[in-house]
This record gives structure tokens, C-alpha cells and sequence, in this order.
């Protein structure tokens, strides 16, 4: 069966827009978008018409390739100090120029949408129940919540291990916490025997970054897939899983585009919404 998180998130989407409209309080998320590489541009435009559907404002500012580090710092810092911004959303790669570690370290933990902050994800880490959490992983744990995809005492499989999929999935899903309580394995491009690893798992995760690498023979029958990966193959979007080989045999899949990326966005909503909230103890 699909998980669609397509219409998950659309129902995400329309919950927050009635509580947003209900509150009559204004929200701002910055958009940062260093350079004119094209998919950023891509990714900022979706996520700005997601803020618009909800009614949260956003204020995007477009910096030229050649910004220096100083310039990007010292941008934030405002964007920090500015009450009318409630959250700040640097879109990343930015120029090898700057140094992305003193970017996510500037931008202060209270108006990090994304959780990237160290301070957010040393609360992410120790299970602080208010932690901001980065949104592709938090949008995987309330697929497997809609679709009652029990996570305790099952062995979990994540294929990567960046800090924004891969480790805090793992991290998040080995906790003592609803949707946690799994045994988890994290596996990555230096471990051996993956294929083996990958079809003892009750739940495959797949945030690789290398299209349809899961195949049939990677996954044990009646298992759970999801797929994280987005893989632009000759003009068409595709997963890291092969998903009409695999979806023959396993429980649940999530389909590429329509499963994870759709919540991702719908959770970038959620976090800027509780930040501001956290920030205005009016907004009820
Ligand atoms: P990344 O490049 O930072 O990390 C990839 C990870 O995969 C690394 O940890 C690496 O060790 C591992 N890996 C690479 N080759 C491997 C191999 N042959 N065997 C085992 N492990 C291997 O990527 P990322 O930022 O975590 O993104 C992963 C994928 O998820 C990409 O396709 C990206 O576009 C996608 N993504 C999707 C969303 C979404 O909303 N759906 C959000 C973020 C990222």
C-alpha cells in the first residue's frame, strides 16, 4: 500500500491554516537564498507558496554568489534582532566561501525552523519534548503515526547518516518516545554486508541520495519502505528505492514524488508556527 504523504500533508496544510486564521496573528518566515542555483530557487519557491496556502508570510532575500561570509553573518544577525521575523530559513549549499557550521551557529536556536542549530539538536538528541525538530525527519515519524505504523520493538534499518536525515531519524526513532522504542541500525557507505542488513529490517529508511540503490533483494516481504531520496534521472524525480521492483512485496511504501517531500514541507509550517508561538505566549 502507498503512504501518501501528499494528502497527509495537505491535511497538515489545512489544520494549521484554520488555527493561523483563527489566531488573526501574523507570522514571518525569512528565506535566505544565497547564489542562483536552481533547485534552491526551485525548493524556495515551493516552500514560499506552502507559507502563502497557510497564511504565513514570507520575506525572502535574494543574495548574489560573490556574498562574503561577514555579509551572510551579519544579515542573520538583523534577521535575529528583528521582532516582525519569527523564523529564519538559510537555504543550503551555499558558495564554498562560507562556512555553513557559522551559519547554522548564527542563526539564533529560537527562530530555527529547520533544527539545525546545535542548541536544537543537542534537546533533539537528549529527547526534550519541546525540541525543534528538522523537518524531513519529523515528517517521517507523522507518516508512520497516520498510518499507525507501530515503530516499538521493531528493528529499523536507516540507509545514511547526514545530520538531516539519516542521524537525527535514527536518533529520534531509538528513543523512549511514541513512535521510537525500535531497535535501529544505521548503515552508510562504508558498511559492509548492506544488503544483508537492509532485509533483516522491519522498517527500510532510504536517505541516500543515489537513485532506485533499494532493490527487491535488499528487502525482507511484508516490510515497511520509505523512501527519502530525490533524484532528478533524465528530467524525472526519483527515489533511492526501486519502487515498482520493491512495492510487489512490502506492507506499506512511500512513493516518490507524493511520500516524504510533501511532509517535509508541511513540518517546515508546523516548526516556524510553534517558534512563533513559543516567541508570542499570546498566540494561544
Ligand atoms: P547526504 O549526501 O548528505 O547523505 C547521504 C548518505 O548516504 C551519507 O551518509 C552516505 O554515507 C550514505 N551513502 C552514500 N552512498 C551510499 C552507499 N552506496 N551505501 C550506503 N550508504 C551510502 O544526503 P541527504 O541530505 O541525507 O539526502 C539523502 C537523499 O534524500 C537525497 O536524495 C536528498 O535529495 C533527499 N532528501 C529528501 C528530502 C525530502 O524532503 N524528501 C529532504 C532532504 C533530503
Amino acid at each position: 500500500m502507498d503512504i501518501s504523504g501528499k494528502e497527509l500533508a495537505k491535511q497538515f496544510q489545512e489544520k494549521l491554516k484554520e488555527k493561523i486564521s483563527r489566531e488573526k496573528h501574523s507570522i514571518t518566515l525569512a528565506f535566505v537564498l544565497v547564489g542562483k542555483d536552481p533547485p534552491s530557487q526551485a525548493y524556495v519557491r515551493m516552500k514560499e507558496r506552502a507559507c502563502s496556502e497557510v497564511g504565513i508570510k514570507s520575506l525572502k532575500i535574494e543574495l548574489p554568489d560573490e556574498t562574503t561570509e561577514f555579509e551572510l553573518l551579519e544579515l542573520i544577525g538583523n534577521l535575529n534582532s528583528d521582532p516582525s521575523i519569527n523564523g529564519i530559513l538559510v537555504q543550503m549549499p551555499l558558495p564554498s566561501q562560507i562556512n555553513e557550521e557559522k551559519v547554522l551557529l548564527t542563526i539564533d536556536p529560537d527562530k530555527d525552523v529547520d533544527g539545525f542549530h546545535p542548541f536544537n539538536v543537542g534537546k533533539m538528541i537528549t529527547g526534550d519534548k519541546h525540541a525543534i525538530i528538522p523537518c524531513t525527519p519529523l515528517g517521517v515519524l507523522k507518516l508512520l503515526e497516520a498510518y499507525q505504523i507501530e515503530t516499538k520493538g521493531k528493528h529499523v534499518v536507516v540507509i545514511g547518516r547526514s545530520n538531516i536525515v539519516g542521524r537525527p531519524l535514527a536518533n529520534l526513532l531509538s528513543q523512549k518516545r511514541a513512535y521510537g522504542n525500535a531497535t535501529v541500525t544505521l548503515v552508510h557507505s562504508h558498511s559492509k554486508d548492506l544488503s544483508n542488513i537492509c532485509k533483516q529490517a522491519d522498517i527500510l529508511i532510504a536517505a541516500i541520495g543515489k537513485p532506485l540503490f533499494v532493490t527487491k533483494e535488499m528487502v525482507k516481504p511484508g516490510a515497511v519502505v520509505i523512501d527519502v531520496g530525490i533524484n532528478r534521472v533524465n528530467d524525472k524525480i526519483v527515489g533511492d528505492v526501486n519502487y515498482s521492483d520493491v512495492k510487489e512485496i512490502v506492507s506499506f511504501i512511500t512513493p516518490v514524488p507524493g511520500g516524504v517531500g510533501p511532509m517535509t514541507i508541511a513540518m517546515l509550517l508546523e516548526n516556524t508556527y510553534l517558534l512563533a508561538k513559543e516567541q508570542n505566549c499570546s498566540l494561544s
